[in-house]
């Protein structure tokens, strides 16, 4: 298994980070992950616009142009035989070897490296009867609009839905008016209320690539679309809810802690048909 660093192919036992990265030393960076299917990575564009646009306004230098980096990604899919997959593309402020908090000197070269995994595993009965998630205290930072490597609020809200047997958490903030979902550990969501579609405006959430595309197929489709704060009592009353990200396209919720909902619903099986022939469309364009 080969990887893509500083721009080259290394094999990924090959030890090349530098222990003053300051991705290690500090989560000083940023990530993307994207689909690969037919030697392909999918949705490019989007989300290299997403990472590029984060690390101007982070300044941290972006060391490739967009069809470089998509020449060396399909190069590293072919190089390690992959088809449907993930490409998790990481990018850091670079080394520091003093560990010092301030930016480092201008010119210090980024770190920028690519993995080409096989898709992670979900067990598809959360496809098709609902996936049980469970709600976690959102302990992130004011950064969240951005990918950025600090995940360790992330790993807990989700290791306590494991503990809790379930498949993802849903991440709540306090407000006056009582606990708001922000988002899953790792998904967007939505609701079905009404007959209407709800999920969180951007508000110091990430501006999901999946979200935006549901959001596209639903207005086309004539679906009206609140994009706004949303209760977790109004989630638990909501009709249908379900995730939506790269890796599980959208999945339907069938609990969200002891509140149970009939999975899929409708609504959640119209879309759910109707990215996956956008998803197509993709694989073949
Ligand atoms: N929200 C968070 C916190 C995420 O980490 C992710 C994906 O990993 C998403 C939402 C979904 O984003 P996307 O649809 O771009 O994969």
């Amino acid at each position: 298994m080969q990887a893509f660093f500083n721009g080259r192919y290394v094999k990924k036992d090959e030890e090349v980070i530098r222990l003053e990265d300051r991705g290690l030393t500090f989560a000083d960076g940023l990530f993307e992950v994207l689909r690969t299917a037919s030697g392909r990575p999918l949705f490019f564009q989007e989300h290299l616009e997403r990472m590029i646009e984060s690390s101007i306004e982070l300044g941290i230098d972006f060391p490739y142009a967009i069809e470089e980096v998509r020449a060396f990604a399909e190069k590293l899919i072919e190089k390690n035989g992959l088809d449907e997959g993930e490409l998790y593309i990481e990018l850091t402020r670079g080394c520091d070897i003093n560990r010092e908090h301030r930016f480092p000197p201008k010119g210090t070269p980024p770190t920028f490296f690519m993995l080409a995994i096989p898709l992670r595993k979900i067990d598809p009965n959360n496809w098709k009867e609902g996936a049980k998630v469970v709600t976690y205290e959102d302990m992130r930072h004011k950064l969240c609009i951005h990918k950025t490597l600090n995940l360790l609020p992330n790993i807990l809200a989700k290791n306590h839905a494991y503990a809790h047997r379930g498949y993802e958490a849903l991440m709540f903030r306090r407000s006056p008016l009582g606990k708001y979902i922000t988002e899953g550990g790792s998904s967007s969501y939505f609701c079905v209320s009404n007959g209407r579609l709800l999920t969180p405006e951007i508000d110091n959430i990430l501006p999901g690539i999946t979200r935006s595309k549901i959001i596209n197929i639903a207005k086309e489709k004539g679906y009206k679309i609140e994009e706004r704060r949303i209760l977790l009592d109004e989630v638990l009353v909501a009709d249908e809810v379900f995730l939506v990200s790269t890796v599980s396209k959208l999945m339907p919720i069938r609990q969200i802690d002891n509140r149970v909902f009939r999975a899929p619903g409708e609504t959640t099986l119209v879309l759910m048909k109707l990215y996956e022939e956008v998803f197509q469309k993709e694989i073949n364009s």
